[in-house]
């Protein structure tokens, strides 16, 4: 299934996308839900971040082809870090490029949409609570990263998380290409069979830490061949079989 959430005419609603329809649905996509007799064009809704989630976490350094670009450890354990929920946008939004950084990275990332809630799971336990997965851009300000030595302003910015277009439930997510293009040109290529932690392994691990609940994000870490972005910009983020997240820089 292909989950997304829309706006249309002012009321916010789930449905199934299927080429460039949308069916409605009522109820709940992490639940119990019916499909409704009424399908929209794809020109006719605003789509929103697929999911509602009560925290977003990330992994750092998680790709082997990322971690030899920069000639680091690999790492022994997933390092994580949290982006607020005030920094997510939908789809064909804009990304507000911060007076107070003079540079902005883009970082494709595949990103695990969690389907209940979910405390101290094995990684064997971890597919079944994982309800899809969406396309994520993990937007940086890298110089104040380095500046200050942890990563909460860095990556925190409104508009620094945007994602979808929908949640792809009843796919793999450990051997998936994935790509940044930038105004159409390839700058990042890699596949998520490069992932250090599978995304089992990454859900078993934060599950241990937190509780999970229906519709957090959890994104996965990026490939190498991170770089920046000016206004203006375009970037995309495409994900085999997960979909394609376009969004302009201003
Ligand atoms: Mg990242």
């Amino acid at each position: 299934m292909n989950y997304v959430r829309f706006r249309r005419e002012g009321q916010v609603n789930y449905g199934i996308l299927k080429e460039d329809k949308v069916s409605l649905i009522k109820g709940d996509v992490y639940g119990d839900y019916s499909i409704v007799d009424k399908v929209y064009d794809l020109t006719e809704v605003d789509l929103l971040p697929p999911c509602q989630p009560s925290k977003i976490v990330c992994v750092g350094l998680n790709y082997l082809d990322h971690a030899q670009e920069l000639g680091m450890e690999i790492p022994k354990k997933p390092i994580i870090f949290l982006k607020p929920t005030s920094a997510l946008v939908g789809p064909e939004d804009k990304i507000k490029h911060p007076r107070m950084s003079q540079q902005v990275d883009y970082e494709a990332e595949l990103a695990i949409v969690i389907k209940e809630r979910t405390k101290d799971v094995s990684s064997e336990e971890a597919k079944e609570h994982i309800l899809g997965y969406t396309c994520f851009n993990d937007v940086t300000a890298r110089d104040l990263q380095a500046e200050d030595g942890q990563w909460t302003r860095a990556k925190s910015f409104d508009t620094f998380a945007p994602v979808g277009p929908s949640i792809v439930s009843d796919i793999e997510g450990n051997n998936l290409k994935i790509e940044l293009l930038k105004n159409g040109e390839v700058k990042q290529d890699s596949n998520t069979d490069q992932m250090i932690f599978t995304v089992e392994e990454i859900v078993s691990f934060v599950s241990q830490i937190m509780t999970l609940e229906a519709g957090d994000l959890i994104t996965t870490g990026t490939p190498p061949g991170v770089g920046p972005v000016e206004k203006g910009d375009e970037v995309v983020v495409e994900i085999e079989k997960v979909g394609s997240l376009k969004n302009i820089i201003i």
